[in-house]
């Protein structure tokens, strides 16, 4: 018999099992987590979750009784601590072990720390899992100040969410606009305004020089002088890749597992999948390192299929969405060298759509409340049609003939 294990009981692994399964691999599976739970969606940590409307039920990734159905062993609440690669097996840490013919790793990215001394305070927090979600959410409510480092996406539906608790929120970037790695300035602009409609104060451009407080954090003077009081601190400056682990076991890594176009690592019998791995993109032909829920979806597909033996599967256009306040942010596409940007519709209306084009072909398409707009993207993206930029931008010309 041939025996799969995985490290890492997250959307990567918990895709990856239910596929092997659902692609005919017959062998035993093991599902290896550090955290308590069953594998669960990590996206309402930030929104429907810490704002209190989603049940722990509606939060896991498969229903309760799926493991023991589909003959899936799990191993939850103990961290894999390292890969022997010769006997192939994996030790975990509470003395036991597990052995392997075909290892995936799926162990994601862990939250960047603030670069600042004296951070390590029982209120300056994190979120990547539910055990952070909790802690945030007993820091927020009415009246509570809430003081947020770095304006991307964590910070922002956080914000968005703290707001919704009632909590006070002010939010400290680094760089002169919102979202600047990942989004638009039309979409970065739309969003900061629409925050400070819902009461959110901005310091752009700005940095922190000093935490204030004697064990908790009690206040933060920015380089520029400003000076905030706070209850909470939410650092939110992006994630960086889970590779202690597989560089543990001289696997290649450079900011994240190194991998081939079937998620295989530089050991043809360990692959690895989603946030912790680069990958060189079937439609991009680049390595990425891509942190989202439809990407550790796409790669357990294509780890899934070699290891049962199945033709690879088509490559997906990569998309991600944002969901804040009544706001649904969809984006399919990367922003690789556009050359021309087109915004269709009106975006005080609160619903319109961002194309950017090179050569004439859509390459990103980012939406807010218009889902329209998105999978019209999405599929000018994937047929590289070439299209009039006058057309996209006048909403009386119909997307599905601009589509066609
Ligand atoms: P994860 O889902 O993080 O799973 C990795 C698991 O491995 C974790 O449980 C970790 O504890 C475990 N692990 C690590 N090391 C070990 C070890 N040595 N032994 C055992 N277990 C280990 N993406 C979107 O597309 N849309 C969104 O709206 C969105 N919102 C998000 C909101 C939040 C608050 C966060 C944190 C992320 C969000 N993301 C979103 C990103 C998305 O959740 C990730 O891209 C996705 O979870 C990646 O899946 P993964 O399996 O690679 O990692």
């Amino acid at each position: 018999t041939h025996r799969v294990v995985v490290i890492g009981a997250g959307h990567g692994g918990g895709n990856v099992v239910a596929l092997l399964r659902q692609y005919g691999f017959g062998g035993p599976v093991t599902l290896i987590g550090d955290e308590p739970a069953a594998p669960y969606h990590r996206p309402p940590l930030s929104k429907a979750w810490l704002k209190g409307t989603a049940s722990a039920q509606s939060l896991a990734l498969k229903p309760a009784d799926f493991y023991a159905t589909q003959n899936i062993t799990l191993r939850l609440g103990h961290a894999a601590e390292a890969i022997d690669r010769d006997t192939r097996r994996v030790a975990l840490a509470d003395g036991s072990s597990i052995d392997y013919d075909t290892l995936i790793l799926a162990t994601g990215a862990h939250a960047r720390p603030l670069p600042l001394a004296n951070t390590a305070r029982p209120n300056v927090l994190t979120l990547r899992n539910m055990a952070d979600a909790d802690r945030l959410k007993h820091a927020l409510g009415a009246g509570k100040r809430l003081l947020i480092v770095g304006g991307g996406y964590i910070g922002l539906e956080c914000a968005a969410s703290a707001r919704a608790l009632g909590a006070d929120v002010v939010v400290v970037e680094r760089a002169a606009r919102l979202l600047e790695r990942v989004a638009s300035e039309p979409i970065a602009g739309f969003l900061r305004r629409h925050h400070e409609r819902n009461g959110v104060r901005f310091a752009l451009g700005a940095q922190i020089e000093t935490i204030e407080g004697e064990e908790a954090a009690s206040a933060v003077t920015l380089v520029d002088g400003r000076r905030f009081d706070c209850d909470a601190i939410l650092v939110g400056i992006g994630a960086a890749p889970n590779t202690t682990l597989a560089e543990g076991a001289g696997l290649a890594c450079d900011d994240g597992i190194t991998v081939d176009a079937d998620c295989r690592s530089s050991d043809p019998r360990i692959f690895a999948i989603g946030d912790v791995v680069r990958r060189p993109h079937p439609l991009y032909g680049r390595s990425l390192r891509l942190e989202s829920v439809p990407s550790a979806m796409e790669q357990a597909k294509h780890a899934a299929a070699a290891i049962a033996g199945r033709e690879p599967p088509h490559p997906e256009v990569p998309w991600f969405w944002s969901d804040q306040y009544d706001l649904k942010l969809q984006i399919a596409g990367l922003p690789f060298d556009a050359d021309t940007v087109v915004v269709r519709g009106d975006p005080e209306t609160g619903s319109f759509g961002v194309y950017h084009l090179r050569g004439g072909s859509v390459v990103t398409v980012e939406a807010i409340n218009s889902p329209p707009d998105f999978f019209a993207g999405k599929k000018l993206i994937a047929s590289g049609k070439t299209v009039a930029p006058v057309e996209l931008a006048d909403p009386a010309v119909p997307l599905n003939g601009i589509v066609a």
